[in-house]
């Protein structure tokens, strides 16, 4: 893992392909434990010692994951669990990879650390534009703060769920 601090990312957009569903273990946290065996059957979840995970696939991806030709998505949408919601930022209270400087974020009088998983295909490195520094990562720390729940620049673009998809998906938002 290559970890990037924000003002070395122009932009972000996911591009859903699914990377990031196959290739990392997603943790939950215990409400989000509780709520996916309630929901969907223990089945559907793992566990080391100190640690709750979604469950994988036989080849490693996500048993949330739906893939077609063109396009990966997430059968969970708007119950996503928050590691899934936050990737591929990491917002931080105290610096943790280096670049302290370039990690800064100023949100409500407090001081942030953020930084990016570089193996994320939605980054575009350069100097961050207006839009992702004000709008795209903002919206990203609202969600760690608890006061936005709904979506719009910080996941992949829901207009490209087809509807077929959206009425086929048995995991659709309640
Ligand atoms: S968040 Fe990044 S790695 Fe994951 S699907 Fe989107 S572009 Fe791909
Ligand atoms: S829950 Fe959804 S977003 Fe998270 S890894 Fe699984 S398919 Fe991807």
């Amino acid at each position: 893992m290559r970890v990037v601090p924000w003002r070395q990312v122009a932009y972000w957009r996911c591009k859903t392909c699914g990377n990031c569903c196959k290739n990392y273990n997603v943790v939950l946290n215990f409400y989000e434990w509780l709520y996916t065996i309630k929901r969907f059957g223990v089945e559907y979840t793992s566990s080391s010692i100190n640690r709750f995970f979604l469950n994988k696939r036989a080849d490693g991806s996500c048993i949330f994951l739906q893939e077609t030709p063109n396009i990966s998505l997430c059968n969970l949408q708007y119950m996503k669990p928050l590691a899934c919601r936050l990737w591929p930022f990491k917002i931080l209270s105290k610096p943790k990879y280096g670049f302290h400087d370039q990690a800064i974020y100023h949100y409500d009088n407090q001081k942030l650390f953020v930084y990016a998983d570089s193996a994320c295909s939605g980054l575009t490195f350069g100097a961050p534009t207006r839009e992702f520094t004000h709008y795209v990562l903002r919206e990203f720390i609202e969600i760690v703060y608890g006061r936005r729940r709904r979506q719009f620049k910080s996941t992949g673009l829901l207009r490209q769920v087809s509807p077929v998809f959206a009425l086929s998906s048995r995991f659709s938002p309640s």
